[in-house]
Order: C-alpha cells, then structure tokens, then sequence
C-alpha cells in the first residue's frame, strides 16, 4: 500500500490540491474560497468555515486529510449523512470509513485496526463516540491530518440545533493541540460564531467567511389568510410541475395539507417522525427520484437531503428563527436555478411560536434568547424593505444594495402610511380594556361590534368603543401585528394571548415614535372566498386580485426565465 498521500497524486508529482480536486473528486476548479481554506488547513491553521448550505464545505477538509499525512477524523452528528459521505468517497476510491453506533464490535475493531495501521484518510465519527476513553486513546496513537467539525453550530446552546454531545468537543483542542482544527457551519449568527470559537478553542484563528446571499432564490411572505388555498395558488401559479418542501409545524396539518393538494392534483407526500420508517424512506425516495414531487414534512425533514432541483420551499409556519428560515428556505434552489421561499404568517403564528417558548422547560436564559431571535423573524416578515438585505443583515453581512429586486417587497414596494393615529387608537384600546384581551376583542371593541363580550365587560361604554371604524378587521390585524414587530406590544401567553403594552408604548401613545405601518401584506394579493361547489360541501376558492402592473411585469418575465431554464439541459 502506498503513503497516502502519493497515492492521490499524478505519477511523479508532489500531490497538488488542483490536480486531487480533479483526479479523485472528479472536480474541474475549485468554487469561492475553497482553494484558500485548503491551502490553509493543508499547512497545519486552524480555522472556522461559514458557507451556505451547498456551497462545498466537505471538500475543505476531505482534500486537507488526503493531502496530509494521517487520517481526518471528521465529526458530524447524523448518521445518516456520514453514511452517504462515506459511500461518496468509497466510490471515488478514498480510503474512509464510518465509526459509530451502528457497527458490530467485529466492525469498529475492523476500523481501529485500519486507523492505527494509517490505512485510513478520511474517519467520520459520531461526537458521543469519539468522546469515549476508549477513542479518545485510540486517536492518541494514530496519526491524525486533522479533526473537522461539521455542522459546528451545533455546539452553540442558543443555536437552533443544540447538541449537548457537542460541547465535549472542546476536548479535542486541549488533548491533540497540534493537530488543526476546521469547524464548518452554514448558519451562524454573531453569537453562535462566538460561541464556536470559544468552545472549540478557535480563537486567533481565521473565520472564511462566504456570502450568504442566494441570489436565486426569491423570497416572498405574504399574509396568512386561508393558508391551503393560498399554497395551492402559489404552486399551481407558478411551480406547477415542480418539485418542492412544505414545512408545517405538527404531524396533523403535514397531514391535511399533503392531503389537499392531492386533491388539487398536486402529488404531494407526507413526512414527519410519527409515520411508519418505510413509508417515510418511500416518500422521501419518490420526492428524490420522480420529477415534480412536493414533499409536506415538519422540521425533521431536510437536513442532509441533496436534491438539487428542489424549486420552491414553503412555510405554512413560522420557524423559530432565521437561521431556521434560512436553512429551510436553503434547500431550493442548489443548482442555482430561479426557486422562491414563500411563506403565509399571520398574527397567530407569533402567538403560537411565543407560546411554545414559554411553555418549554427551558431556562429563563434560553426563553429570552429564543424570544430575541422569534422577534428577529417577526421583524424579518413585517419589514417593508428588502428581505434580502434584511437576512444578510442578520447574519452580520452588508447587503451590496438596498433592493435586491429578487424578494417581494423590492418587487411591488409596499405602501406606507402614517400609523400613529391607528398605532394609538389600538394601544390605547388594549391599556384601556385592561391588557386583558386578545386581537379579536380589542378590534371588536375599535370597529364598534356589539357581541356578547363586549356588552358583558361593558366595554361599549368606553371612549374607544367603535374609534376604529375607517378600518376594517384585517387591517385592524396588520396593524396589531406590525405593533408587536416593532415591540410596542405583545401577546401574553401566560394570560390567554392578551395584548400587553411594553414600556415603548408610551413615546408612541404620548405622540413622540413615528409609526410608519404597511398598507397591507406585501407579495401576490389573495382573496379567498367561501363558495358551494357543486357537491354542496364548502370550499375555499382562492382568486388573485390583479397585480401592479411592474410586479405583473416582472412574474412574466420570472415565468418565461423558467420555461427557458427548463430546456436547458440539468445543471451537474
Ligand atoms: P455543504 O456541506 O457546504 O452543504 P457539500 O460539501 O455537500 O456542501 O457540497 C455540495 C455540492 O457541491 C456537492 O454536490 C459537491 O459535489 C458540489 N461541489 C463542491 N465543491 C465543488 C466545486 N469546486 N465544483 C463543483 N461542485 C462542487
Ligand atoms: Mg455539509
Ligand atoms: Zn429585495
């Protein structure tokens, strides 16, 4: 057997990166700044890699280890994506090998022999095994090129992939100091980057920072009104035909909503942890191989899937926060091809989002992070500025311009409106009525409703009742929520939602904030109506309004750009 590193290289050649990147991974040039990372982690530095989802952060690591003499030993905390990495580089003819729980004690001694006698380049171990003694020493007598840790944001507590498993990691640094380290991560806000550097021993080391930006994708949130006929225009409107992911928070509306569109028509498939493991394998293999499959799924679907021509993500849900909203919506569109990340949130969303952080066990340290960064999504979702710029604004990147021209609202610029009155009349409403009600009774009370409650609670008596009739409940909603985006208002989920001032309400009821609200949601208008089709039964009807004409403009030109797409052969 020879050295491993020769046995990558040309006849005759000291190995080169290039000439490895083409002979063993099959690849013409190296993409952004995986030459650089490589170039660094090959001579020995240690480093932090932030690159978006599909961008190629396995190749900055498994070049460096076969370029280096030893074995890489490779941290990643899915089975099932060591698995397919494995069976990649096996194919290609690289010496790897997996280590973790799902091999026999005959298996994981085969692999140790292998690593302790060099005849290994590339080992991918699970995080909980390679903490055990047992590896720990067994590292400490082979030779090792380097240690990568994948997915390193999972180390982050705040981060919305914790694994505690992940936080022995810092081990590593302080039993094998010599050997470098590269942690690779596509999501990382200021803080979780920190917290990466931090706890695996990182600091002085360079970060390689990629853009986040996915010019392809499109990103467009609309206002939730009748969700399932709103999914169903937008895909039968514009990714008619296409594969996609519908994200939905529970196991029962992946369910229902998998269910409508097959209705529609729209070869849908179901896919969370509550269905039988064949039938979610099934689905998830049709949605893999047949063309124009959309697959409805909770969160636990996704991460570590390659399906290149995935063309639109939808979420029917508000996700955690937007380093979730960013990985989701990162799964379209990979081969670079037009794609959109469309999303339907309404008031409830927030709700229901603060009402799950509230209720979970954790600390109060935990609560309060996870409502900064639910605040941060609302604030992404009522901006009435480029959502693009927004997004990489998070992620502590300067967008290059102020519009995109890519996202919904630099397509059809919302309108604004001077707020302050409706701003006032609201909050004062919620104060007056005792911060005891939700958004439903206070817009009763605005637009003058005579119900049952309101009569109850006397509320028909106040100088507020019915101060709200030039607008109409919808708009009553979009106000209430932009209030809660901006922070002068939230909903209390230990008081049954009730609609509770913060302390900035006062500037804005004194008259000192300017409120600037949205005239309405931004991105393709909908108005469902409720009609009897011919069987007798309800059903929603979606119909969409006429457009502006520059939006109209610019959908044509977006459907033409992908029927031109279309007949171009795929993308490999
Ligand atoms: P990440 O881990 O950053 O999400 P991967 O390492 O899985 O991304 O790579 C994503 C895809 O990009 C893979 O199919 C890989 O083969 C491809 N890829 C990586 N680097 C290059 C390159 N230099 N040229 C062409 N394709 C590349
Ligand atoms: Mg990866
Ligand atoms: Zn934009």
């Amino acid at each position: 057997m020879p050295a491993p590193a020769a046995r990558y290289a040309e006849p005759g050649n000291a190995p080169d990166a290039l000439s490895v990147l083409n002979s063993v991974f099959g690849l013409p040039a190296f993409r952004g700044a995986q030459e650089e990372i490589v170039r660094h982690v090959t001579e020995g530095g240690n480093c932090l890699v932030l690159m978006p989802t599909g961008g190629g952060k396995s190749l900055c690591y498994q070049l460096p280890s076969l370029l280096r003499e030893g074995c890489g030993i490779v941290v990643s905390p899915l089975i099932a994506l060591m698995r397919d990495q494995v069976a990649g580089l096996l194919e290609a003819g690289v010496n790897a090998a997996v280590l973790n729980s799902t091999l026999s004690f005959d298996e994981a001694s085969e692999v140790e022999r292998r690593l302790l006698a060099g005849d290994l380049d590339l080992l991918y171990v699970a995080p909980e095994r390679l903490l055990t003694p047992r590896c720990l020493s067994l590292l400490g007598q082979a030779s090792i090129a380097l240690f990568a840790i994948d997915e390193a944001h999972c180390v982050s507590q705040w981060g919305h992939d914790f694994r505690p498993e992940y936080i022995g990691l810092s081990a590593i640094a302080e039993r094998f100091p010599d050997v470098p380290r590269i942690a690779l991560t596509a999501t990382a806000d200021e803080m979780t980057r920190k917290e990466i550097v931090t706890r695996l021993g990182l600091s002085g080391a360079p970060s390689f920072i990629s853009s986040f930006d996915r010019p392809n994708i499109r990103y467009e949130i609309v206002e939730k009104q009748n969700a399932p006929a709103q999914l169903k225009a937008f895909i039968s409107e514009r990714h008619a035909g296409d594969a996609g992911i519908v994200y939905c928070l529970s196991r029962a509306k992946v369910e229902d909503t998998a269910e409508a569109l097959s209705k529609a028509g729209i070869p849908a498939l179901p896919y969370h942890a509550g269905l039988d493991a064949s039938v979610r394998a099934r689905n998830q293999d049709r949605f893999i191989n047949e063309d124009g499959v959309v697959i409805v799924a909770t969160i636990a679907f996704g991460m570590g899937i390659d399906k290149p021509d995935v063309r639109f993500v939808a979420h029917l849900d508000l996700p955690k926060s937007i380093e979730a909203y960013y990985q989701e919506t990162g799964r379209a569109g990979r081969d670079g091809k037009p794609s959109s990340a469309w999303m339907a949130y309404g008031l409830t969303d927030i709700v229901q989002q603060r009402r799950m952080i509230d209720e979970s066990t954790g600390s109060d340290t935990f609560k309060r992070v996870s409502i900064g960064k639910l605040d941060a999504l609302v604030a992404l979702a009522e901006t009435a500025g480029c959502r693009r710029s927004r997004l990489l604004g998070y992620f502590g990147e300067e967008a290059t311009s102020s519009s995109c021209g890519n996202c919904d609202n630099c397509l059809s610029p919302p309108q604004l409106r001077d707020g302050k009155v409706a701003a006032q009349k609201l909050l004062s409403c919620a104060y007056r009525t005792g911060q005891r009600f939700g958004a439903m009774h206070l817009i009763d009370v605005l637009v003058g409703r005579l119900t049952e409650r309101v009569t109850q609670f006397g509320h028909d008596k106040l100088s507020v009742f019915g101060v709200g009739r030039e607008l109409n409940e919808k708009h009553w909603r979009a106000v209430i929520r932009q209030l809660v985006a901006m922070g002068h208002l939230r909903a209390d989920s230990e008081a049954f939602n009730a609609l509770k001032l913060t302390e900035s309400a006062r500037g804005v009821l004194k008259g000192e904030t300017e409120i600037m609200l949205r005239e309405a949601a931004p991105g393709t208008r909908i108005r469902v109506s409720r009609t009897k089709s011919r069987r007798g039964d309800l059903e929603p009807r979606a119909e969409a309004k006429p457009a502006d004409a520059p939006l109209q403009a610019a959908l044509r030109a977006w459907r033409s750009e992908i029927a031109r797409q279309r007949n171009v052969p795929a993308y490999v």
